[in-house]
């Protein structure tokens, strides 16, 4: 059972439409941000009912009406938003003016994007997520947004520092301004994995090994936690370091869960925007 209201996020219902937000990241006026819920759209079937991807399993009408009514909630048009390319990498876009409506009413023009930053007005980031981590950042001293897709490949391979690494090169954000929040994503009991995969990551940081559990011939590891880590060491402040605390797997009757649907779901997203 989700609660409206915790310290961790904010639900927030609009008739049948729900979606949540950082209550850390609600008090800046110029910002608007979200996370959405499987609630609040048109598609049926397994993408019931606010679907953002999975065309195989949903319709192109559907899906973009699903973005209509995204676009309700930020006070945007669906040409003023641009999707990420995710195929678990650590490369980062600074999208512009020039991209907008791409991914939702214009043809990309670039492929393997799982990041994307911007310090644009009027210009909404998005990724798709379902179990996998979306990342928010932000910087209210330089204006600088950003989301990030970090399923365990992308947590693996360090999109996260890679993001604070693109704001500090590219808009001069400092370390100590950076906000940053993780979305609705798999907790460690519903993230098991094979010996292969948590060798991956004893591999690249012996300290990973406090974030896995060994279960049988199981491993489980805390994503989130490792994400946190990897933030902290790349010099934010702890303070600033935000997370839903909510399951996709657990609470797979409020979002799609690749997990816990075995496949067959739709794909929801995190949005933000500078106005
Ligand atoms: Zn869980």
């Amino acid at each position: 059972m989700i609660r409206e209201k915790t310290e961790s996020y904010r639900l927030h219902r609009e008739g049948e439409r729900q979606y949540l937000t950082f209550p850390q990241l609600d008090d800046y006026e110029e910002l608007r941000h979200l996370f959405t819920t499987r609630h609040g759209g048109v598609s049926q079937g397994p993408c019931a009912t606010w679907n953002f991807g999975e065309r195989h399993l949903d319709t192109d009408e559907n899906i973009l009406q699903n973005f209509e009514l995204l676009g309700q909630v930020l006070g945007a048009d669906t040409d003023q938003m641009v999707t990420s390319a995710q195929t678990h990498t650590t490369n980062i876009k600074v999208v512009t003016a020039a991209d907008l409506g791409k991914g939702v009413v214009r043809e990309r023009d670039y492929r393997d994007i799982d990041g994307l930053v911007t310090d644009e007005r009027n210009l909404t980031i998005i990724t798709g997520h379902a179990d996998c981590n979306a990342i928010f950042f932000f910087d209210p001293v330089r204006q600088v947004i950003g989301l990030a897709h970090s399923g365990w490949r992308g947590t693996l391979a360090g999109i996260g520092t890679a993001m604070v690494s693109k704001m500090k090169t590219e808009y001069g954000c400092q370390l100590s301004d950076i906000i940053t929040g993780i979305g609705p994503s798999l907790c460690q009991d519903c993230f098991e994995v094979d010996e292969d995969v948590a060798q991956a990551f004893f591999d690249a940081d012996e300290a990973y090994r406090q974030f896995a559990d060994r279960r049988g011939c199981k491993f489980h590891i805390d994503l989130k936690g490792i994400i946190h880590h990897d933030l902290l060491a790349a010099g934010l402040a702890e303070g600033n370091l935000s997370d839903m605390e909510l399951c996709t797997k657990c609470n797979k009757e409020m979002f799609f869960s690749h997990r816990g649907h075995q496949g067959r779901r739709g794909l929801m997203v995190a949005a933000m925007m500078l106005v």
